[in-house]
């Protein structure tokens, strides 16, 4: 399957071929830590967001010298590629404090990266002050973007980036659709491939290959009929291999609300708008909230059991990493509501890199079981 080793490649190492190439052009690369940073206007900027991860890094110890282990593996990762030298590729960096442990990395970030780096401050709450306030922070970064690297980002290469990112959107939301299929077109493990690689590379080349690979999943089916019918949600979650280990256990992932997954794809801007930053404000903002906004819940949940009843969900995995506190508190929320519709949770506390264990291992196929009856 040709199209998978593409996909596989793309999505790991971090340097991939795509982004040796653009390099190799005297073209540069930005890394962002968080899915609510609007990549669009980096690309309007003619820049290469890229967004940050760790494939198959275990150890931590050089960043945990600097970074209390009580911040989440996926934050000590980051910090650990970049003392090793792994992300010597990237021109800048946009940091954002997320969560408090986000903040912690920003400020490693801030004195150790030795390129450009700016914090973006996101928004915690849902609504129009939420999305000024989004507004006003593109507008910064833009003013810095354009300052630090000589470039103009204009009103219409931001109208040209929202019609490329929607393009990325509208055909993602069509391979997600083919999940829906009993087994569906693409496993859980190679929709994360699919979804990584398009967080790393250029967004014009990956809707290339995903116009015509759609064509030919039309007719795929991945696994067996019949399997339990999972959809995982969570926090910092971008290993594949963690995804097959569950999947390998006789059950299909068939949707997810990860920021490293279908979120990050979710709904498109609206490409007439008089303003187009407050039109990408708007887009970010109707998402599935991240824990980290405060009154979202609610709103989170609605699209969630809209997913749950479109994809026949038939179980939930909670894949958190330890000492996520966002995650942690959304846990007992989201356990609270599904108890009251009859849908099982499967609440795994895991490590960044964990692709698998023990504990995890008897749990799993305990829920399988469970959820086969
Ligand atoms: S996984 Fe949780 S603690 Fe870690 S960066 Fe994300 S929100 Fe913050």
């Amino acid at each position: 399957m040709e199209w998978l080793r593409y996909f596989t490649e793309t999505a790991s190492p971090l340097k991939n071929p795509e982004i040796i190439a653009w390099k190799e052009a005297g073209k540069r690369i930005i890394g962002t830590v968080c899915s609510n940073i609007p990549e669009e206007v980096l690309h309007a900027a003619g820049l290469l967001p890229v967004r940050l991860r760790a494939p198959g890094l275990h150890d931590t110890s050089n960043a945990d010298s600097q970074l209390h282990r009580i911040n989440c593996s996926y934050t000590r990762s980051i910090l650990e590629e970049l003392l090793r030298g792994d992300l010597e590729f990237l021109d800048g960096i946009i940091t954002t404090n997320t969560c408090d442990h986000m903040l912690r990395l920003a400020g490693e970030i801030q004195d150790q990266a030795g390129v450009f780096v700016h914090y973006f401050s996101m928004y915690h709450t849902l609504g129009n002050a939420a999305a000024e306030w989004f507004v006003r922070e593109m507008e910064r970064l833009i003013a810095r973007v354009e300052e630090s690297f000589g470039v103009e980002v204009a009103e219409r290469n931001l109208r040209q980036s929202i019609a490329v990112y929607n393009r990325t959107r509208e055909l993602m939301a069509g391979i997600n659709e083919l999940r829906k299929k009993d087994p569906p077109a693409v496993s859980g493990a190679e929709y994360l491939r699919i979804v990584l690689s398009g967080m790393s590379g250029p967004k014009e080349r990956f809707n290339d290959r995903i116009e015509a690979l759609l064509p030919e999943l039309r007719n795929r089916r991945a696994g067996e009929a019949g399997l339990p019918r999972l959809m995982i949600v969570g926090g910092a979650c971008d290993c594949p291999e963690f995804i097959d280990f569950i999947e390998r256990k006789g059950a299909s992932i068939v949707a997810d609300a990860l920021c490293f997954g279908a979120r990050h794809y979710l709904g498109t801007i609206k490409e007439d708008s008089a303003s187009p930053l407050r039109a990408i404000a708007d887009r970010y903002i109707s998402r599935p909230a991240c824990p980290s906004i405060i009154d979202g819940f609610e709103h989170s949940y609605r699209i969630l059991r809209q997913f749950i009843q479109d994809w026949r969900v038939q179980g939930i995995i909670c894949a958190r990493l330890k000492f996520c506190d966002h995650w942690g508190g959304a846990r007992k929320m989201l356990a609270d509501e599904l108890r009251k519709e009859g849908i099982p949770l499967l609440d795994l506390e895991r490590e960044y890199a964990a692709t698998g264990s023990g504990q995890i291992n008897t749990r799993v196929q305990a829920f399988l079981e469970m959820l086969r009856g």
